[in-house]
């Protein structure tokens, strides 16, 4: 096989010109989407699958971890609750009372500041709000390189139904999860293995009729199989779980053939006619690939509690956890030293590999970093800065007036140390009934990739 080929130099169509392109309409993409839309600018989302949402919708994971820290602060604010509670709009949530008219303080909430959700039902409110905020989504593109000059991107090349088209833009958001456009575009980033863990829905006709007899709804008759391996649980050493990289076509194909190859093993296990599998994830479901290595960064052991001067807002362990401590993250954690017009979101920000990076993949944390990369991407138009200039007091104005708070009240300085009064706990039938089956993961998958 030839090592490569060279292409052919052709005439690429302008398909659209924006100021705000956004590469991929996950939740940090819608999130930064409307941001920047809502700041007067003309904003467009190419996403290279059929719906909105990433991972919260076409992964499956329809779990809105908590915008609370545990003792009675909302911690997130903007975006991040107005996009929970656009997931429940359309029905099915377990939302505690205490939060529902989203009140800054709960003092004793009866639970978190989270809830589960409908997929279909989200996907159709984000499909609705984005149209609403004058959001412009282009389905089944996918980026695929940009167009610089210098250390600025002009416009993105991206793959369509209609051959290779051109997208031009001012200012740009990598909310692709992978940082495909903060990459290619010459940012310094750092790449990571994934876990293989399969999260799908199933129906078992006994948690039907229980769902039934106890007054519940059809969702929560649904139960979760969780395949594969959790992030830091198991002995990963007794069963061997094989890890992926999700920047390369070999190890996105090894994830897909895993999970699909383990949910197989497991259907054939249970061949009986009160049980069906109903749902397929229709993406990889990579918890990390490659982020960005910011001109700053958070650090989960060391800067709990620190004062950040560029903060663009506050942040907090969601994950049911124990731990409540809060943090200041650093607007040089959404944008590299050198990439002058473009801004990362979601997942791929800038964080360390383990905890911090544990706290900021979470998807509150996703709209939160979504809603200031957008901000900051009008606000370099307005401010006709680039991404290193820009006056992030004036970013601070703007992100503060659209509810998100920037630096930590006194109050939330007493969380250090302090564990959370109330866990998170679903009501949710189907999240109750989560199967753990990492012992299906033998030494074969292994040999396999
Ligand atoms: C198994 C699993 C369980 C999890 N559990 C939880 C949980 O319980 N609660 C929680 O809060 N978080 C959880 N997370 C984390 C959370 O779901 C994700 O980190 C978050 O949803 C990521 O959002 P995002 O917008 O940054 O990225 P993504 O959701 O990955 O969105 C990226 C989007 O970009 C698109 N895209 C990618 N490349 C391109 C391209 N080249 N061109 C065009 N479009 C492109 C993708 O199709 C996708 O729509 C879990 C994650 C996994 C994998």
């Amino acid at each position: 096989m030839a090592e490569y080929i060279v292409g052919k130099e052709s005439k690429i169509p302008v398909y659209r010109e924006a100021d705000v392109v956004v590469v991929g309409g996950g939740i940090a993409g819608i999130a930064a989407a409307i941001a920047a839309a809502r700041q007067g600018k003309k904003a467009v989302i190419v996403e290279k699958n059929a719906a909105l949402g990433g991972l919260a919708t076409l992964g499956h994971v329809c779990v809105y971890l908590p915008l609370d820290d545990g003792v009675g602060h909302r911690i997130f604010g903007g975006l991040s609750e107005e996009l929970l509670h656009s997931t429940i709009q359309y029905g099915y949530n377990d939302l505690p009372d205490c939060w529902k008219f989203r009140t800054a303080y709960v003092d004793q909430p009866e639970g978190r500041y989270a809830t589960t959700f409908n997929i279909p039902a989200a996907i159709f409110a984000f499909d609705e709000l984005c149209e609403k905020e004058g959001v412009e989504t282009i389905f089944d593109v996918v980026f695929s390189e940009p167009i610089m000059e210098g250390n600025r991107v002009l416009g993105i090349i991206c793959e369509s139904k209609q051959g290779r088209v051109a997208i031009m833009g001012k200012q740009f958001v990598d909310a692709s999860g992978d940082a495909d456009l903060m990459s290619r575009a010459g940012a310094a980033t750092r790449r990571k293995a994934s876990i293989c863990s399969h999260w799908a829905y199933e129906v078992e006709l006994s948690t039907v009729k229980k769902a039934i007899e106890e007054g519940k709804g059809v969702l929560q008759a649904l139960q979760l199989r969780w395949l594969g391996a959790r992030p830091h649980g198991g002995d990963l050493e007794a069963y061997p779980v094989p890890t992926f990289q999700g920047t390369t076509i070999d190890g996105v194909n090894g994830y897909l053939k895993t999970s699909r190859k383990l949910a197989l093993d497991y259907l054939k296990a249970n061949q009986r006619p009160d049980y069906a599998m109903i749902t397929l994830p229709t993406m990889a479901q990579f918890r990390t690939s490659q982020h960005i290595v910011g001109m700053s960064t958070l650090n989960y052991e060391t800067d709990a509690e620190k004062y950040v001067e560029d903060s663009v807002g506050i942040v907090s362990n969601g994950v049911g956890g124990e731990v409540v401590q809060v943090y200041e993250y650093p607007y040089g954690g959404i944008v590299d030293g050198k990439v002058e017009n473009v801004y990362a979101a979601g997942r791929i920000v800038s964080t360390d590999e383990m905890m911090g990076w544990e706290m900021m993949r979470l998807i509150p944390a996703c709209a939160f970093t979504g809603e200031v990369a957008g901000t900051a991407a009008a606000q370099a138009i307005d401010q006709n800065a680039t991404a290193q200039t820009m006056d992030v007091k004036k970013l601070q104005h703007v992100l503060e007036q659209n509810h998100i708070t920037i630096h930590m009240s006194e109050d939330m300085k007493g969380n250090l140390g302090k564990k959370t009064t109330v866990k998170y706990d679903s009501k949710h039938f189907y999240m109750s009934n989560i199967c753990i089956s990492s012992v299906e993961l033998n030494a074969g998958y292994e040999e396999m990739y």
